[in-house]
Parts: structure tokens; C-alpha cells; sequence
């Protein structure tokens, strides 16, 4: 045996089964120390709703930056209005207008008042804005029964946002509103997060591109397109490799890609066409291969290079629920989102027992009907269809040996 082979060898796993499985937990822990820290980036405004902020915002200025009248009517001295009523009216002479952009550059002295519209700067000397209804006009004069209190209808400066104020705390998923809020500080560009760069190497000699018609003993790749759509929902930059032959040579060669993650579909057992767990671990660590969970259970993940690899089995089932429960977190994570599942958590009563295995965390997926869950009978992993008829899917602890009819339990909904 060359000094070659059995380097080569050291790192076979194939047909020797697994010798022990993770836990879910201690995958998972795994996960969460593996992450390289957060990195910025800086976002033009047009782009960043849906972002994460890497920096909380500060305003620079006061919003409004000037005295503004709130409401169309005319700019008084409040004091000369008092006493105003229907018997006792009150007449000012209106000395000019104030509009939204075009201010009145005169002062208003006793006795007069300048036309306002909504949003206009209040002139100087004034401190109230006199309701256009409560007024009568009479050529160059208004006439007012009522008085009015100093500050009414009047914005002051930084009354909506003040210098100084933090207006989004980091991290925060931008909203629209939020990008007009910026804008409205001035703020052209935010720092944000680096969207994690995901990439899928899709292995598998037997499978045809995504969309085309499964023909003889081909079958049609289903994965790319699942999780390339799970990737771009957890906020991933999602790319494809394309569909890589069972061939260590080429399946390498995918997994060197400028990216921070990998998941590469297929592959991830210890068959004798599978070569990924070999070649992560001879040009990598494969730090977890085999994890005591259903479906899913021949998963592997570890590093090569700065990347970090995930091995999720072809079965499409299994596909799924190990994105579901690895890849889908640190997706998330390395975006600055939570770790959280982007799915709805609601309680729900058993219609049939839900079995389950000690020793292994399940991946039970079950039907909605009428208003409580019944769980979907499968043999397996392998029914393709049992994911898209799945309302949603229950986890099943490690120690526990299922529900019992008529059980609540919760259920993570889909939609
Ligand atoms: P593997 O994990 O490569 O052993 O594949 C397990 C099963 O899933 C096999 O029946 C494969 O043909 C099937 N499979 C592998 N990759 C895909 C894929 N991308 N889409 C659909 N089925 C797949
Ligand atoms: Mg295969």
C-alpha cells in the first residue's frame, strides 16, 4: 500500500457504517461556535429594506428642522387673539403668505398675521397657527372670534426626530418605512450585514437538471431549486454548482467556490458512490458526520478553508429537514438574523398517536384536519410528495417515545 492510499484511507468512511451519531444539541452547538463573526457592509438606501443593520442610526439634524405650521389657517401672535370671541371679534391685517419651501421672510408685529399652509415655515414673530375655518376674511384683513394658546398648530424643531436621537437600533430588518425615515435624516447608506454567500453543489451521477423530464433510470434533481428558494429565504446569497457527477475530482472542485457556506445535496453517507465525507475530511475537518435524528440522519458538516460545509442526504425529505434544523440557522445567523425557524408555532391536538424512537429526534411531519393534526404515514424519508402535502411538522425529543392521541403538541406550520 502506497504512503498515499493510506492517507486516503484514513478518511474512508465508506461502507463502514456510522460508528456513533451526534445529537441534535451537540450539532447544533457546533453550528453556533463554527460562525465566523458578522461582517458590514455598506448599503445604498434603495437597496436595503429586508437588510440587517450592522450600526445603529443616529440623526444628525432635527426633524422638522424648523418651526412648521400643522395646518392650513393663518400665522398669529398668539397674544393678540386673546379675548377673541363672537362678541369681541379680533381683525389682523395679512401681510403676505408663508408656503411649504417659500417662507415669509418679513416679521408679523402686533396686530398681523401671514397666510400658512401645512408644512410652511412659521414666520418671525408669530408662535400660532389660526385655524383657515375659524376665520373670517374680509380684503386684507381676517376677523377671529376664538383665541388661540400659544404653540397651537405649530411643529417645532426636532419635535418628530431629534439630533442626537437613535432612530433604528442594530441589528433591525429593515422596513420600507424605515428606509423613508433615513432618507428623511439624510442618510443616503446604511451599514449593514453581509448576506452570507450560500452555495449548492449538487451531487448525484443518476440525477437530470432541474425542470426537465425524468427519463429511463434518471430522476430529476429536486433539491437545487428547494434550496436554493430555503437559502434566499433566510436571507442568503444562494448560487449553484450545477449538477456534479458521483466523481471526488469535480465534487472538489465545486466545493472550493468564494463563498461562505457550502451545501452540497447527496452524497452524505457511507455508500460507496459517497465521496464527500472523505473529501471534507482530507482537505478539511469533517467535524460531524451522522446525526441521531429522522429523516436525515447521514448529515455531515465541518470546514474547509474559512468555508463552512454542510452534507445533507439526496433524499429530498431528508434534504429538507437537515436545512430545516443546520443549514437554515447558520444561514440566519451569519445574515444577523435570529436563530429562530421563520415558522409559525401553534398548539394543536393529535388525532392519532405520533410514534417515535428513543434515542433520536424526530422530524414527524403532519396533516392539518379539521383543526387538529394527524401525523402523515410514510415509510421513510423517500416520499418526495409527503413534503408539499405536509401542513407543517412536530419535533419529536431525543428521550421521548411519541404522543399519545389526543395529545396537544406543538406544530411548526409551513405557511
Ligand atoms: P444519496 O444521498 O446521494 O445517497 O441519495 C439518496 C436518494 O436521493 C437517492 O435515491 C437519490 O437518487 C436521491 N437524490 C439524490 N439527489 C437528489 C436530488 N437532487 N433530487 C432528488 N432526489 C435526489
Ligand atoms: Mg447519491
Amino acid at each position: 500500500m502506497t504512503s498515499h492510499s493510506s492517507h486516503a484511507q484514513k478518511f474512508d468512511v465508506r461502507m463502514r457504517g456510522f460508528a456513533s451519531r451526534s445529537t441534535v444539541k451537540q450539532t447544533l452547538e457546533w453550528i453556533d461556535h463554527s460562525l465566523p463573526s458578522l461582517q458590514s457592509e455598506s448599503v445604498p438606501l434603495e437597496a436595503a429594506a429586508g437588510r440587517v443593520l450592522a450600526q445603529s442610526v443616529v440623526s444628525e439634524v432635527n426633524v422638522p428642522g424648523f418651526s412648521r405650521g400643522m395646518m392650513d389657517g393663518f400665522a398669529v401672535r398668539a397674544e393678540d387673539t386673546l379675548g377673541a370671541t363672537p362678541y369681541s371679534q379680533i381683525a389682523l391685517e395679512v401681510i403676505g403668505q408663508s408656503l411649504p419651501g417659500e417662507a415669509f421672510e418679513g416679521q408679523v408685529l402686533p396686530g398681523q398675521a401671514v397666510r400658512i399652509m401645512t408644512g410652511a415655515p412659521i414666520p418671525t414673530g408669530a408662535d400660532a397657527v389660526l385655524q383657515a375655518e375659524y376665520v373670517e376674511i374680509r380684503s386684507s384683513k381676517i376677523v377671529t372670534q376664538t383665541a388661540v394658546a400659544p404653540r397651537k398648530h405649530v411643529g417645532q424643531p426636532g419635535e418628530d426626530i431629534a439630533a442626537g436621537a437613535t432612530v433604528l437600533t442594530a441589528p433591525r430588518t429593515l422596513r420600507p418605512q424605515d428606509i423613508g425615515v433615513l432618507s428623511s435624516i439624510g442618510v443616503a447608506a446604511v451599514e449593514a450585514v453581509q448576506m452570507p454567500r450560500v452555495h449548492v453543489v449538487t451531487t448525484g451521477s443518476e440525477l437530470l437538471p432541474a425542470g426537465s423530464k425524468p427519463q429511463g433510470y434518471n430522476i430529476t434533481d429536486a433539491n437545487s431549486p428547494m434550496l436554493l428558494s430555503l437559502i434566499r429565504r433566510d436571507g442568503g446569497l444562494a448560487t449553484h454548482a450545477g449538477i456534479i457527477p458521483d466523481d471526488p475530482q469535480q465534487i472538489l472542485k465545486a466545493l472550493m467556490a468564494d463563498v461562505d457556506i457550502v451545501v452540497v445535496s447527496g452524497g452524505s453517507s457511507v455508500g460507496q458512490e459517497d465521496h464527500v465525507p472523505m473529501l471534507l475530511a482530507e482537505h478539511g475537518e469533517l467535524n460531524i458526520h451522522g446525526v441521531a435524528m429522522r429523516p436525515s440522519s447521514p448529515i455531515g458538516m465541518g470546514r474547509l478553508g474559512k468555508r463552512l460545509v454542510f452534507l445533507l442526504p439526496g433524499n429530498p425529505v431528508s434534504c429538507l429537514c437537515g436545512y430545516d434544523f443546520f443549514v437554515g440557522r447558520a444561514v440566519r445567523l451569519l445574515g444577523g438574523l435570529g436563530r429562530d425557524w421563520p415558522y409559525r408555532k401553534r398548539s394543536y391536538r393529535l388525532q392519532r398517536k405520533l410514534i417515535s424512537m428513543v434515542g433520536r429526534v424526530d422530524y414527524a411531519r403532519v396533516l392539518l384536519v379539521d383543526g387538529e393534526i394527524e401525523p402523515i404515514a410514510t415509510s421513510g424519508a423517500s416520499v418526495l410528495s409527503s413534503t408539499t402535502r405536509a401542513d407543517g411538522f412536530v419535533v419529536v425529543p431525543e428521550d421521548s417515545e411519541g404522543y399519545a392521541e389526543g395529545s396537544q403538541v406543538d406544530v411548526f406550520l409551513y405557511d
